[in-house]
């Protein structure tokens, strides 16, 4: 299997830790937005989030949490914080090992979301909540 996070997990290839567990890495993006962009990845090799079980998932985001107050306390600039995933390759996840993107952010640093022709225009209520229905089948 040639996937760079596990490289990474079994020491095989560099990185800049942050954080280490049995379970969980955080190092710093090789090609970082701003100062201080780091990773959140799990070691368990999984493409998509929704493959990882409750536990895993569960100690992924208490680690973006702790490592996004650790962002705003260390002294870098971080006015604010983008938490990212790109959960399947039509969002841009490039590497096939699912990450959490922990992006500190400040007043013109150049990046940005861009949105669809239209995305002013509002959806009217009941198409809102025709959606909504859909998505609670699926919930179950
Ligand atoms: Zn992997």
């Amino acid at each position: 299997m040639d996937c760079v996070f596990c490289e990474i997990a079994r020491g095989e290839s560099p990185a800049s830790f942050v954080y280490r567990d049995d379970a969980m890495l955080a190092f710093m993006d090789i090609q970082p937005v701003n100062r201080g962009h780091l990773l959140v990845v799990p070691r368990i090799h999984r493409m998509l989030m929704h493959e990882y079980d409750d536990v895993t998932l569960h100690r992924t985001w208490q680690l973006v949490g702790r490592l996004a107050l650790a962002l705003r306390h260390s002294g870098l600039p971080v006015e604010g914080i983008n938490i990212l995933v790109a959960d399947g390759e039509a969002a841009f996840q490039d590497v096939p090992h699912f990450h959490v993107h922990v992006i500190p952010r400040n007043p013109g640093d150049g990046f940005g979301l861009t949105f669809p022709p239209g995305y002013e225009d509002m959806p009217p209520r009941p198409e809102l909540d025709a959606v909504a229905a859909t998505v609670r089948t699926a919930l179950g």
